[in-house]
């Protein structure tokens, strides 16, 4: 059996997602048998990213600096904002490549049933920045779900009186599809096949 201290990493890693006990189990093995290699540079990559962990004050995506990477950089486009509900469909529309605008991460959808109103949401942000001026397309690019759908209506109803161009993903995302799980192949198909609101 395995000492209490193995036992905690193990119970630990357990809970992250797409590892089950079993896997940690194995995972734990692994490490330990890397020690002075893979668990070192592990222990040092966590470390690093808590210290710097940072959300960004402009989009809300999670980066070791502020503002992020993205709304630091001068080359993307400043006038098309794709919003969101969580970083993970952030970070998969940019692993994707094809979007070449800026994020808003909303930070969670609407829902009735987990009582998640629009002021739980990062919404009043969002209106702001498009207030500001300077941007021309938004593309609401929530997930296929009913809250997202939901999501992206409520918005596109308190962005109507913006002169910005609405767009949303394409259906060719599977119904109740999370953007998170879709291969890259897809969302960009769903980004590139980008249709008017409503
Ligand atoms: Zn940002």
């Amino acid at each position: 059996m395995a000492s209490q201290e193995i036992e905690t990493l193990a119970s630990a890693l357990a809970r992250l997602p797409g590892l089950g006990p079993r896997s940690a189990r194995r995972a734990v093995l692994w490490l330990v048998k890397r020690r002075e290699t893979a668990l070192r540079q592990i222990v040092d990559a966590l470390i690093e990213v808590q210290d710097k962990l940072v959300e960004c004050p402009i989009c809300g995506n999670v980066d070791t600096q502020a503002p992020c990477g993205i709304c630091a950089d001068p080359r993307r486009d400043q006038r098309a904002l794709c919003v969101v509900e969580d970083v993970a469909d952030l970070w998969a529309l940019d692993r994707a490549k094809l979007f070449t605008g800026r994020y808003h991460v909303l930070g969670g959808r609407l829902s009735a049933m987990d009582g998640v109103r629009p002021e739980d949401l990062n919404i009043a942000a969002l209106l702001a920045r498009v207030e500001e001026g300077g941007i021309d397309e938004i593309v609401l690019a929530m997930n296929a779900t009913l809250e997202g759908q939901t999501t992206a209506h409520y918005i596109a109803e308190r962005l109507e009186e913006f002169p910005v161009r609405m767009t949303q993903l394409a259906h060719g995302l599977p119904v109740g599809g999370e953007l998170d799980y879709l291969d890259e192949g897809t969302l960009a198909q769903a980004l590139r096949a980008r249709r008017p609101v409503g």
